[in-house]
């Protein structure tokens, strides 16, 4: 597989892109009802070729995580001996699901993170380095390093490594890009600072951000994004990836919202109701991949919230971006009637250089307002003003209970993803 950039659909003029995107959606829709069991049945009524606008493909029903969990072997595109690889999403909330891909499948994930880094700036000419793990059934590392392998970026697969190895392998390999999980990568600063060296003089030019918002709603770093641009001195790109869409959003040069690869996803974001909303207005992101073979979806419920935005981007892409994710759907909080982003108290906290390590957990039933209980790694004396600037900031009062970094990893359990919300509510409608 060759890389060509210069023949992705993102610089066209958005005419173009929209009339290309309808095309791509009424072909997908035929291909689904042709090869889906799944929505064979369910689009029975559904003539593609009569599909003429965005507003009527908007009607077509939604797909939700629940049926494609429970129902899998449904939604299959092709028989079984195509399927090359299988993978397992994270599993923050409910079930996992194993899903499946093809060899193209393999092949399109590629050429969708080739296009992020190359937006991103990353050339043949940087040296790559995957602080994420490429193994345990995850398909983002996996990738992440096709990806950066297919731009013809040298890459090394380091993974997570004690902090002596880490060291080692920067001040040998002299990466420019580092691919990693932001919250972790602060964490690593300090402890490179710890072991004397210079992360502000170093090789590192370019952080990819991984599974956690270094933004604010107003696009805006946050604290986290913040910290990571001053210790690394340089430049970070938030990117949002999905495996059940397997793409990723990613930020480019201009660093104003993940940029959506129109041949390859349909984006919309919809509100409670399943309407689509305007552009810069939050709500649930839905997409729709085009071009999967193993398992190919209609308006996939991504349950994450963001919003989106499709003014021309100073980079000269003309593609649609979505902005940084503000929370998980199902993780929403109610305090006092009103629903928050849990983004605004993880904002918030993470602006505190002296909290090693938080989580915030969430108990209660539907008949009750959600308890919000904060337990963070800091000295004693902290809990006040950290309070105060919740109450400034959050407009919430809540209790924060002083803890240990042990204790707060222990109440992650087996997660593989540094968990900062742990939602223990009992709410059968989420
Ligand atoms: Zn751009």
């Amino acid at each position: 597989m060759v890389f060509r950039p210069e023949l992705s659909w993102e610089f066209l003029s958005s005419d173009e892109i929209n009339a290309r995107t309808l095309r791509a959606l009424r072909n997908h829709v035929r291909h689904l009802k042709e090869v889906s069991p799944h929505y064979k049945e369910r689009l029975k009524d559904v003539a593609p070729d009569d599909i003429g606008s965005f507003e009527h493909f908007q009607q077509l029903p939604l797909t939700g995580k629940k049926e494609l969990v429970s129902r899998t072997d449904t939604f299959l595109g092709v028989s079984e001996e195509h399927i090359v690889e299988t993978v397992v999403t994270s599993g923050s909330t409910g079930r996992p699901l194993i899903f499946s891909l093809t060899a193209s499948d393999l092949d399109r994930l590629a050429y969708n993170e080739a296009l992020c880094f190359h937006g991103a700036g990353v050339s043949p000419a940087d040296r790559a380095q995957i602080f994420v793990s490429l193994d345990r059934l995850f398909i983002a590392g996996i990738a992440y390093y096709r990806g950066l392998t297919l731009l013809g970026t040298n890459t090394a697969r380091i993974g997570v490594l004690p902090p002596d190895m880490q060291l080692h392998y920067l001040e040998t390999l002299k990466p420019s890009v580092i691919v990693g999980v932001p919250s972790f990568l602060r964490k690593l600063a300090a402890e490179l600072d710890d072991r004397n060296f210079d992360t502000r003089n170093s090789s590192i030019t370019r952080l990819i951000c991984i599974g956690e918002s270094i933004r604010t709603q107003d696009m805006q770093l946050n604290a986290l994004g913040k910290s990571l641009e001053e210790t690394y001195r340089s430049q970070v790109f938030s990117t949002y990836g999905n495996t059940e869409l397997s793409i990723a959003y990613c930020e480019c040069t201009a660093q104003c919202g993940g940029h959506a690869h129109p041949e390859l996803i349909y984006t919309e974001i919809v509100d409670e109701n399943g309407n689509v909303v305007p552009d810069g207005t939050p709500g649930e992101l839905v997409a729709t991949s085009l071009g999967v073979e193993g398992i190919p979806l209609l308006r996939y419920k991504t349950g994450d919230i963001t919003f989106r935005m499709s003014d021309a981007c100073a980079c000269g892409r003309n593609a649609c971006r979505i902005g940084p994710i503000l929370a998980r759907k199902a993780q929403m909080i109610k305090i006092k009637g009103t629903s928050v982003y849990p983004s605004v108290l993880t904002n918030v906290l993470d602006e505190f250089d002296e909290i090693d390590d938080f989580c915030i957990v969430l108990e209660g039933d539907a008949s009750s307002e959600d308890q919000i209980k904060i337990h963070a790694a800091l000295a004693p004396e902290m809990t006040s003003v950290i309070s105060e600037r919740l109450r400034a900031r959050a407009r919430v009062s809540l209790p924060i209970l002083v803890s240990n970094a042990a204790t707060i990893q222990s109440m992650r359990g087996e997660s593989r993803k540094k968990v900062r919300i742990i939602d223990k509510r009992k709410q059968p409608t989420r």
